[in-house]
């Protein structure tokens, strides 16, 4: 499932961030490419801009993989649960849209991790944090460092039982829907274990335009 109804309000792209060009794509074609190749993901569903459907279908034309488009939410969160309503399988993979650079490994790794962990109940992308993370109050004042050796940053993908999900989402009020920003945040509310699996520091997130030159200087050196 991508999560691909975000306005791109922080990008400033006058329009969806979905659909601005990125490295001569759109970019959403650059998730559906991977998702579409990764060996784990039988069909796609597409929470799109609500109006944009048929624009986000028309991106996915010829991706390989059955793709079905849903209009998204007012929140990421309302977005997921639209999508996620919509899957066909026992297990769903979660991903935002705004990380174009995933790899199909990843996502497949994801997937086969919670697919072999069957006590789980959800298996998330994350990398180690490199830099010092501190805990402050609405005014900054410094509450606490936190133990950066059990600090990780969380991205997308993130699998789940498909399920469990659609129950958690149901049983979620709507204001800490507002407040979600991941998916694994709610399992973690509601119960539920759930695994990291290294991600890479190459998966960013595009929300800023800084963000938009690293993604484009990324995506035309393979290696980096
Ligand atoms: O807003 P944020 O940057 O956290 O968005 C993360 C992902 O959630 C993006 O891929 C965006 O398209 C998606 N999103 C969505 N529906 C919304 C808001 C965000 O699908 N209403």
């Amino acid at each position: 499932m991508i999560a691909a109804a975000g306005s791109g309000e922080r990008l400033g792209a006058g329009g969806p961030k979905a659909f601005i060009d990125l490295a001569g794509r759109p970019l959403l074609a650059w998730s559906l490419a991977a998702m579409a190749e990764a060996e784990t993901i039988g069909s796609i569903v597409i929470a799109a801009p609500p109006g944009a459907e048929s624009r986000a279908a028309e991106i996915a034309e010829g991706v390989g993989v059955e793709v079905s488009v849903v209009p998204g939410g007012e929140s990421r969160s309302a977005s997921v649960a639209a999508g996620v309503a919509e899957t066909a399988g026992e297990v769903v993979a979660v991903h935002d849209a705004a990380r174009p650079l995933v790899e199909a490994s990843l996502i497949d790794a994801v997937v086969s991790r919670l697919e072999a962990n069957p006590e789980l109940s959800g298996v998330v992308a994350a990398i180690p944090a490199t830099d010092t993370v501190k805990e402050a109050s609405v005014s900054r004042r410094v509450v606490r460092t936190l133990d950066r050796d059990r600090v990780w940053m969380v991205q997308t993908p993130q699998a789940f039982r498909a399920a469990r999900l659609v129950e958690v989402y149901s049983r979620t009020g709507e204001r800490e829907l507002e407040g979600a920003t991941d998916d694994a945040m709610l399992i973690e509310h509601h119960g539920g274990d759930l695994l990291l699996e290294q991600g890479s520091p190459r998966n960013l997130k595009v929300t800023t335009p800084l963000d938009m030159r690293v993604a484009e200087a990324l995506l035309s050196e393979p290696g980096v």
